[in-house]
Order: C-alpha cells, then structure tokens, then sequence
C-alpha cells in the first residue's frame, strides 16, 4: 500500500507499556508526517520481546493522545515471506554469508585495528565449502542454525537526518538472520518500511547509527532511501534514558495517578516548548521542527 505523498511511520516493540519518551517520539512521527501530507502507519516490531498484551495497550495508549494512522497495524511477525524474499535475493547475488561464529567467539577474536569492541572479526567471510560443511555440523551440533551475514562491500553509507543533517556511519558484516533463524531488526526495518512506502522513518537517536546500514541495505535491495529524522531520547535526573524503574513513566502510570491524557501530552508539549498542548493535533499546529532541543529530555517525575 503506497501513498502518492510517501509515508511516516511509529514501530513500537510490544516489550511493555509505552513511556513518555516513546509517546513523545511518535507524536513528533506524527506530527512531521502530518504537516508533510504523507501518510502515517503504524508497525509493531514483535520480531522478539513480546508481552502477552503490550500490543493492544500500546495502541490505545496512541489513540488516547491523539495519534491516527492509516490502514491496518502491520505486526512484522507476519512479515516472514517479505524478509525471505529479500534474504534470498542477497544471498542469490553473493551479498550474504553464512556465519558459524558464536557471540562468544566474535568477542574474544582479534579484531582489527581501530575496529570497535565486538566488531565482527571477518571470520567466516571467506571460508572454502569444507570449513563451510564443517562449520554446518557445529552448528548442528550446537542445535542453532548459522546465521547470515551482510558480505559487505563498503565501509561507510551516509544518510540525511533532518536534526543530525549528512550522517556517515559505519556498514559492517551486519547480521542479516540470527542463530535462532529470527530476521534481524535491521532488515525487517528496510523490508517493512519500502513495502508500506514509507520515505520518512522517525524514531529516537539510540538507532541514529544504524541509519546508515539500514540504508545501505535498502540500495541493495534496489529500495528507496528514506530521509530519517532522530529524536533525542528521554533520560532521568541522573541522564539515563528512561525506564520503567525511574518511577511513574508510562501513561498508564500517570493516569493511575489521576493526571489525564491531555495533561501528559502537555507535558510532552512543555518538552518542545509549547505550553498548553492537549492532543497531538495541538503539537502538529503549532511546532517548529527546528526548535527541537538536541539535548536528551530531561523527565521530571513528581512521584
Ligand atoms: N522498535 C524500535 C523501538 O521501539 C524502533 C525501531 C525503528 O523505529 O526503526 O525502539
């Protein structure tokens, strides 16, 4: 389902109930879709961490500050013909390699120079079929499948952020398909996002560095780049990013505490310098994307 004016997107992992940084991350997904008449979808990446329920609670908690989308929810877990299709085109072109490595080894192997701590050493890059048949009966052995790797043939891709502006990152032997058979995040990601249409992926700047890769995967797979824009995360007093022990972080949490819908998204729109926000649609009325502080926000958490 592709719109004519592109599509922005919120994919939420149903690992729990959504905090005040990830509401404030799709509201500002929302919002930058909106005001560029693209269409908004929504993805629940449920590819791992998945609890019984969170889905459901994570789609209200959206609705319930103003958050519409278009079409149906797609949940990537349904997604697997997708991923293999573009698994094996890469494979099909020699771009991908299986890996017999296990976490253990990548870590301890020496790792070239300047590479960073656990940076896939190259092991099983290029390996004759017998080290490839022998590293198969490990894997047998060890009950795991091998996994698939990106025969990467750059070291660097270079995206554009709308905050962070020309990006150049790192492309590695990225995973493709885990041990455990599962797609990778990084894959699914490009898989999910060009087969919705979506040219404009908003989300907060822990993944900032995978942008790169994730495009880089996207012209391999001859699929549209997508212009990225990353949110600063949500952090606690002490700077770190927030979680569910800093207290009352969830809207579920703050209504519990008798604070309504409207009030939380006030507090989201207090983060962007809108004081008297209610719904996301105030947000969408009234915000400057270039006034968004490119500090962490900082959440104070009366108790
Ligand atoms: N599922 C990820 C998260 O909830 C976001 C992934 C993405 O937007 O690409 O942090």
């Amino acid at each position: 389902m592709t719109s004519p004016t592109g599509a922005g997107r919120y994919a939420p992992s149903p690992s729990g109930d959504l905090h005040l940084g990830n509401l404030r991350t799709a509201v500002l997904a929302w919002v930058l879709a909106r005001r560029s008449d693209r269409a908004f979808h929504l993805r629940v990446e449920d590819l791992d961490r998945v609890r019984e329920g969170a889905e459901q609670r994570q789609l209200e908690d959206l609705a319930a500050i103003g958050i519409d989308w278009d079409g149906a929810v797609v949940r990537q877990s349904e997604r697997g013909a997708a991923h293999d299709a573009a698994l094996a085109t890469l494979t099909d072109r020699g771009a991908a390699f299986e890996c017999y490595c296990t976490r253990r080894e990548i870590l301890e192997a020496p790792s070239a120079p300047h590479a960073p701590p656990g940076a896939y050493p190259g092991t099983c890059r290029d390996l004759i079929e017998e080290q490839r048949e022998a590293g198969r009966a490990r894997m047998r052995e060890l009950r795991r499948e091998p996994a698939l790797r990106l025969r990467a043939e750059t070291r660097t891709w270079q995206v554009h952020d709308l905050w962070a502006g020309q990006v150049t990152g790192e492309v590695d032997d990225l995973v493709l398909r885990r041990g455990d058979g599962v797609v990778a995040y990084n894959l699914a990601v490009v898989v999910d996002d060009a087969a919705a249409g979506v040219d404009q992926v908003v989300r907060a700047d822990d993944l900032l560095s995978s942008a790169p890769r994730q495009a880089h995967l996207a012209h391999l797979l001859g699929l549209p780049e997508p212009s990225y824009a990353h949110v600063p995360l949500a952090v606690n007093g002490r700077g770190d990013r927030l979680a569910k022990r800093d207290g009352a972080v969830t809207l579920r949490d703050r209504l519990a505490r008798g604070e309504s819908a409207a009030e939380v998204t006030g507090r989201i729109g207090d983060s962007l310098g809108l004081p008297g926000c209610r719904r996301a649609a105030d947000v969408l009325a009234r915000w400057d994307p270039a006034s968004l502080p490119s500090e962490p926000w900082v959440v104070e958490l009366p108790a």
